[in-house]
């Protein structure tokens, strides 16, 4: 995700991506008051299911939209899951011993959660573009130019003076015009454990974007 900014207050706000990440960043735009306007390259939202487990702090954060009610009512509880290999229990993960509002991993295709959050975004008046692609974008002074294309073979270009935010997935536009990007590190910690070994906790890497 990369945000480019000039001049605030933010009522000029242009979304690329109607994936979990831009349409969650829309929702809470409009919870904040704000009309963002989402672009997606995509005629349709996608049927391939990626994202399964919706995680409980993704339940909290959404609660007072109102999205999380609504993905209770669709999605399925797993509170409890199981590692096997060749008939040994290797690691159970009890998910209700959490200390949490929600204990649980909600289980949900990410076409139902993107089409959930699509819904409660046509309620507030905020609708996805499909079939428009952003196909440049550069940051000037105190605005960002971009040029989209449309299904038609049309094209327009749009001088945003507010903030553009690029959610437009890890084969990012960004990524492909401005290889010069940077990102900064910062450290987290992940846990493996394997059939032979003992748990292990590794300090890693992980990567945010930045761009002034
Ligand atoms: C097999 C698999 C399983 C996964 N399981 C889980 C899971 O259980 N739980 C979990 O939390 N996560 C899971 N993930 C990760 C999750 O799918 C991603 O984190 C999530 O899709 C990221 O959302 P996003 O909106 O950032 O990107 P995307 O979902 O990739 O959305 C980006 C959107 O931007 C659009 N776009 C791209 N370029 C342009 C452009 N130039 N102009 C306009 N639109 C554009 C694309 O069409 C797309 O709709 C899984 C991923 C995979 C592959």
């Amino acid at each position: 995700m990369y945000f480019y900014k000039s001049i605030y207050p933010l009522k000029d706000i242009l979304i690329v991506g109607a994936g979990s990440t831009g349409l969650s960043s829309a929702l809470f735009l409009s919870e904040a008051g704000y009309k963002p306007r989402i672009i997606e390259k995509r005629g349709t939202i996608s049927s391939i299911t990626k994202a399964l487990g919706v995680n409980p702090n993704t339940l909290q954060l959404l609660e007072p939209s109102g999205i999380t009610k609504r993905f209770l009512q669709n999605g399925y509880v797993l509170n409890c899951f199981n590692f096997w290999h060749y008939g040994k229990l290797l690691y159970r993960n009890d998910l209700s011993k959490v200390k949490h509002a929600y204990p649980f991993m909600l289980v949900q295709p990410q076409c139902d959660t993107e089409n959930i959050i699509e819904e409660a975004l046509l309620e507030r008046n905020i609708s996805v573009e499909r079939n428009t692609e952003l196909i440049s974008i550069e940051s000037q002074d105190t605005v960002t130019k971009l040029s989209l294309r449309k299904n038609a073979g049309t094209t327009e270009d749009l001088n945003i003076k507010g903030l553009v935010i690029g959610a437009d997935g890890n084969k990012s536009k960004n990524d492909e015009l401005n290889p010069e990007i940077v990102y900064a590190d910062y450290p987290r910690e992940c846990c493996r454990k394997s059939a032979d070994a003992k748990p292990q906790h590794h300090e890693t890497r992980g990567k945010h974007l930045r761009h002034n």
